[in-house]
Parts: C-alpha cells; sequence; structure tokens
C-alpha cells in the first residue's frame, strides 16, 4: 500500500486532532478540550459551531455551490458586495473577492499598479510597506511583507518594499514618546518616497495594528493621519491590510475607523468568513475604480474560485450575524477587561514586558529583563515553549513575533472569538495565569 502524508507546519510534531467545535472551544478527538483564545488565527470571529451559518452554507449547498466568474455572477457575490459597501466608510464600494488574505493584499497592490497605468503612468509599479509587518506568503505579498523570518528563503525573489520603521513604541527607535515624537516614525515615509522617487510608488500599505509580524502593535493617536496626509501630499495610494483587525475584530468594521482614515483600498479575510469558508477580499475606492472602468474596464487579477458562491454566502451571513447581534459594539469593553486583568498579571510576572492592542486583538511582550526590555535570546525559543505550555492546559494562544524584527523578540497574541462571555474570559485568564506559573517554575 502507498504511503501518505499530510505537510504539516512542522513535519516531526504531532498535532491534536479535532473532533469537534463549538462556541469558543474546540474538542479533540481524546475528547480533550481548548480555550480558542486565538480564534484559529484570529480567524474564527464567531466561536464555532454557529447553527445560523450552517444553515446560510447549507442554504447556498442546494442552490448553487459554484459558478465561474468569467461566466456568472451570483446573488450571494452581489449580496456580499453590497454588504461590504454598507458597512465601511467612504466610497469603497468595489468589492473584489478571493480566497486567502494573501490573494486578497496581491490583488490591492495589482488594483494599485494598474489604477496608475490606466491614467497613463506606467512608472508607479512599487508598494511600499513598514518593516515588521505581514501580508501574506505569496511572492508579491511576502515582498510587501516586512518579515525577515519570512523572508529570509526568498529574498533574490523579493522586491525590497518595506522602507520604514512600525510605530513601536515600546522600543522606540528615536527614544521618544508620542506625540511629542511628532510621529517621527510616520515621518520616515516622507524620506523614504524622496529617495525613491513618488514617480514609481503607487500605493504605501499598512496593518493598522500590526498581528503576526509584532504581537498587536497599535499605533499612537494621529500616526494614521500622518501617513495619509504624506501618502496624498505625494500622489500615493493607501491601502490598509485589514485582513486581521477588520469584520470588527477591534470593534469596527475597519479599524482604520478609530483614526477616522479612509483608505483608498482595504483588504479583508480572516475574520470576514470567520473560519466557516476559505473567503477574502480587496475593496477599493470609487476614486480606484474611475479610471478603470474609463479604461480597460477589466482588473486584471482573479482566480478560478473567486467569488465563490459558497464562499460568499456564508460571508455574507457571518457579517449579518455580527451586525444583528451587535457584536462590534461590545468588543471595545471586553478588551478594556481583558487588560485590565493582563496588567494584573504584569505584576505578578516579570517576565511580561508589554501589554497592547486594541479591542480583541491583544499582544504580551516577554523579555529577559524588564527593566532594561531586554529579549530573551532567540535559542531560548520562548514563544514557542509558551504557546506549547498553553496548549498542554488546554489554552490557544496565537504565536507572533515581537516588533524588533520578525525574528527577535517573544510576544503572544490573545484574539479570541468576539462573542466570547465574561464567564469564559474569566477562564481564558486563569488558563493564561496557570501557563505564566508553569513557565515561571520551569523557565525564568
Ligand atoms: N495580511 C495580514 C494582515 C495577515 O495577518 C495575514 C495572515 O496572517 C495575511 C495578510 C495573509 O492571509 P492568509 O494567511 O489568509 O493568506
Amino acid at each position: 500500500m502507498k504511503r501518505s502524508y499530510l505537510i504539516k507546519p512542522v513535519l516531526d510534531d504531532v498535532y491534536p486532532v479535532i473532533d469537534y467545535g463549538k462556541g469558543v472551544y474546540l474538542f479533540d478527538m481524546d475528547g480533550k478540550k481548548y480555550l480558542d483564545a486565538a480564534s484559529g488565527a484570529v480567524t474564527a470571529n464567531i466561536g464555532h459551531g454557529e447553527p445560523e451559518i450552517i444553515e446560510a452554507m447549507n442554504q447556498q449547498a442546494r442552490r448553487v455551490s459554484f459558478v465561474y466568474r468569467s461566466q456568472f455572477t451570483s446573488e450571494a457575490a452581489e449580496s456580499l458586495a453590497k454588504k461590504i459597501a454598507d458597512m465601511t466608510p467612504g466610497d469603497l464600494n468595489w468589492s473584489f473577492f478571493v480566497n486567502s488574505g494573501s490573494e486578497a493584499t496581491e490583488t490591492a497592490m495589482k488594483i494599485a499598479i494598474q489604477y496608475w497605468q490606466e491614467k497613463g503612468i506606467q512608472t508607479k509599479t512599487k508598494v511600499l510597506s513598514r518593516w515588521v509587518s505581514y501580508h501574506g506568503i505569496t511572492l508579491g505579498a511576502l515582498s510587501m511583507s516586512g518579515h525577515t523570518g519570512r523572508r529570509a528563503r526568498f529574498v533574490p525573489l523579493l522586491e525590497d518594499f518595506p522602507v520604514i520603521n512600525p510605530p513601536y513604541c515600546y522600543r522606540c527607535p528615536y527614544q521618544l514618546e508620542a506625540p511629542s515624537c511628532q510621529y517621527a516614525c510616520a515621518r520616515e515615509l516622507e524620506t523614504a518616497i524622496q529617495r525613491i522617487g513618488a514617480d514609481k510608488i503607487a500605493a504605501f500599505i499598512a496593518e493598522p495594528v500590526i498581528g503576526a509580524a509584532g504581537g498587536a502593535i497599535a499605533p499612537p493617536e494621529d500616526y494614521f493621519k500622518v501617513i495619509k496626509q504624506i501618502c496624498d501630499t505625494h500622489e500615493i495610494l493607501f491601502i490598509a491590510d485589514e485582513v486581521m483587525t477588520g469584520s470588527g475584530r477591534t470593534g469596527e468594521m475597519l479599524a482604520c475607523t478609530h483614526w477616522e482614515i479612509t483608505p483608498d483600498i482595504v483588504t479583508l479575510g480572516k475574520g470576514m468568513g470567520a473560519g466557516y469558508a476559505p473567503i477574502a477580499a480587496a475593496v477599493a475606492s470609487e476614486k480606484v475604480m474611475e479610471p478603470i472602468l474609463a479604461g480597460t474596464k477589466q482588473v486584471m487579477s482573479g482566480h478560478t474560485l473567486s467569488a465563490n458562491p459558497q464562499s460568499c454566502a456564508i460571508a455574507l451571513a457571518v457579517l449579518e450575524y455580527i451586525e444583528k447581534n451587535k457584536i462590534m459594539s461590545q468588543v471595545e469593553s471586553k478588551g478594556v477587561y481583558f487588560k485590565q486583568q493582563l496588567e494584573k498579571m504584569q505584576s505578578q510576572f516579570e517576565f511580561i514586558g508589554d501589554i497592547r492592542g486594541k479591542g480583541l486583538m491583544l499582544g504580551i511582550e516577554f523579555v529577559a529583563d524588564r527593566g532594561t526590555k531586554k529579549p530573551y535570546p532567540r535559542q531560548a525559543l520562548i514563544t514557542q515553549k509558551m504557546v506549547a505550555l498553553a496548549k498542554e492546559k488546554g489554552l490557544i494562544v496565537y504565536p507572533a513575533g515581537s516588533g524588533i524584527d520578525g525574528v527577535n523578540g517573544d510576544s503572544i497574541m490573545i484574539a479570541p472569538p468576539l462573542t466570547i462571555t465574561e464567564k469564559e474570559i474569566d477562564e481564558l485568564i486563569a488558563l493564561l495565569n496557570e501557563t505564566f506559573t508553569a513557565f515561571a517554575q520551569d523557565f525564568s
């Protein structure tokens, strides 16, 4: 008989087989229960096994599961595009549906380049970005990602798009504080544009709150206003990568709304289908679509399964569920409560250096010395140890890079389903406390 293998993230690791999920919990085949404090990868925003979503899934499957976007459209895809336009600010009215966050950022990049081409400008082809960022794993998306660890193997194939520092106030490279710093890290964009030439730059892309690469690094208050102003001055489009922060994660449909910024193009993913379907989107404004509509009338991108009716029906049901149950309005207060509990733990555990984030996207950075903020040595693999200890105790947390460079530094993210109840939050905190206690005993 032929042998068969599933290629898992770490080939010789053992992964529990999940039997089923319910709400914030997952249960494996041995009956072990896990509290999913990471929503998988900040994805299962409404928890597992929600009957309304399963019903929407079944209904669409009974109608039609697949139509090819070059031949047909579907009621599900049209309704989802309408829902996204209704839920987003400004005139972000044009949705391009794809199947993953990487495809979404790559599509956004292509739309930005095409925008300038349709206006007769062929030279604007670069999409600048920040270090300590993650925009996806495909080569275009990785070119924009300032994540040294994930770039390393493919550097010869990548563009040098990351050019500026992130707004990482915990370790400010200027050793300044906002707002008196006058957002020096944002102003690096101005210098980079002058060095490279605005005539070569199509767009600038950023995550409103840095996720996988930095562990929930939220910017200081006026950071994005400065960024947007620099982009506007130099005629550079602003792309907000809201694959992780969007769809309610920070308490708004778009995290950009917190800082009163409307991007020219936005990407959604992860929580958009909440794990019930692989779906993501690049959403463009009227301004961006205008020259394309007046020109070739075709966005040069697309995948066989783009705008898949099944995925679209599911994402629509997810967004309707979030709206109907007023889930976003509870995110901020839950996040504040979480932060308070984490801060209590900080006084108990010396290795908690920084607690940060926005809404229900929270980060905890671990340090060897809280006074000097000295990170642990890389080979100590602190994040991996913390994640493994938590998992042993039935708690899933998200391993993130710290804001240092995508290789060094240790942080985890706490990003449970937005539907988590007060009682479940307390259970999560208790499990986290147990994890930190075990860590303090074993490794400190
Ligand atoms: N953009 C951001 C901000 C992300 O966090 C991710 C994934 O972590 C991506 C893009 C890529 O999404 P996907 O893994 O669905 O390709």
